[in-house]
């Protein structure tokens, strides 16, 4: 048995990778076009395990989809793949509707065609799970409840609307053709093997390199943080027992202002590595204007996962980042090759 990853060589995708083969003897084939987020150093370990199989493609592209269908005859796809940098889709939107919106069409019609060709148990145990966000849902006030799945879709970047966009191409899917679909709607992710341009890492990394710690506006955005496998365990679990054609919000119960979470990076790393001036990290900390469009509050309502297929997740935020800033700390090596660029020529030289 098998199941096609796509976009497994970025952060949440390939701690997925890595999460699924220490929990099953199934083989993934791992779909991703290496863009500037795929990044195969995070799969390393797994080199020599013929469990996991890599192919550099698009999700655009019906054919190699279709060849990689037939061959291994997975009996689930999980789509990770996407443009994810909402800075990104400000400056430039274009990728984000190729990849996010026509991407995912051109593979739920490719993906459509093949479960069209299965029979018996094979097509009725099938699965499409489709990884999206809760920034669809837009942005809330400091008092209003979480996001629940009934919570109308109000995006407000380029990327959350094309995640938007996927999210409702993949329901169609379902209630149109009957495609077997899963979506999971999550809260922002953090842990290992996050690029260095997402607020966590950046932090980090720039603290320890003695450069400014950029704050958007007052840094009194509200975001919900969720430790990255507990995100991958919650898909595993919708995976196995979700109900075809529904949606699950995925969230950690942990609503931080981005202000609160620098600060604590500033205080975890000055308790394991002090900075070397002796001065607090907290010292780099500077305000930048705002981003347009930027959401204040986001909060997810996790119940109906926990109520109806009994996901809860495993680390508080307290534990969560502190195992991530440690990661960072031990992995500096990971992060010299991401921003150093060394990464990218060693890449260019194996594909
Ligand atoms: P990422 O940017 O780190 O990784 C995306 C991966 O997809 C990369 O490996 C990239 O090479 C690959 N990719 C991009 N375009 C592709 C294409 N056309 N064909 C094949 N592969 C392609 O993103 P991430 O943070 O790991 O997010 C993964 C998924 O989870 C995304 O769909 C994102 O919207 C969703 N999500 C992310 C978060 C978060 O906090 N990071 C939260 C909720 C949902």
């Amino acid at each position: 048995m098998s199941i096609l990853v796509t976009g497994g060589a970025g952060f949440i995708g390939s701690n997925f990778v890595l999460e699924w083969l220490a929990h099953s003897d199934e083989t993934i084939i791992n779909l991703d076009k290496l863009t500037y987020a795929g990044n195969l150093q995070n799969l390393s370990s797994l080199e020599g395990d013929d469990r996991h199989i890599f192919v550099r493609g698009d999700i655009g592209d019906q054919n190699l989809v279709k060849d990689l269908l037939e061959k291994h005859q997975p009996r689930a796809i999980i789509n990770f793949a996407a443009e994810s940098h909402v800075d990104r889709s400000i400056l430039g939107p274009d990728e984000f509707v190729q990849t996010n919106i026509v991407g995912t069409f051109r593979l739920l019609e490719t993906v459509r065609s093949y479960w069209g060709n299965l029979t018996g148990e094979a097509k009725e145990d099938f699965r499409f799970l489709h990884v999206s966000t809760d920034e669809v849902y837009g942005t809330l006030t400091e008092t209003e409840p979480g996001f629940t799945e009934n919570h109308p879709y109000q995006p407000n970047s380029p990327y959350s609307a094309s995640k938007a966009a996927s999210d409702h191409l993949v329901r169609s899917y379902f209630h149109t053709y009957g495609l077997p679909v899963l979506t999971t709607n999550c809260s922002n992710n953090y842990g290992p093997y996050h690029f260095p341009e997402k607020l966590i890492p950046l932090i980090i990394h720039n603290a320890l390199a003695g450069k400014q710690l950029p704050i958007y506006g007052d840094g009194q955005q509200v975001r919900d943080w969720l430790y990255v496998t507990d995100h991958c365990s919650a898909i595993r679990t919708v995976l196995s027992k979700g109900e075809p054609g529904e949606t699950y919000n995925v969230g950690g119960w942990n609503e931080k202002p981005n202000l609160e979470v620098v600060q604590t990076l500033c205080s975890i790393l000055d308790e394991l590595q002090p900075s070397e001036s002796g001065k607090p990290y907290s010292d780099q900390i500077t305000y930048v204007k705002d981003r347009p469009g930027h959401d204040r509050r986001y909060a997810i309502d996790a119940r109906k996962l926990q109520r109806e297929l009994g996901w809860t997740p495993g680390e508080t935020f307290e534990t969560g980042i502190r195992k991530t800033v440690e990661w960072y700390l031990n992995n500096q090596d990971w992060v010299e090759n991401v921003t150093s660029g060394n990464y990218r020529d060693w890449m260019e030289a194996q594909y």
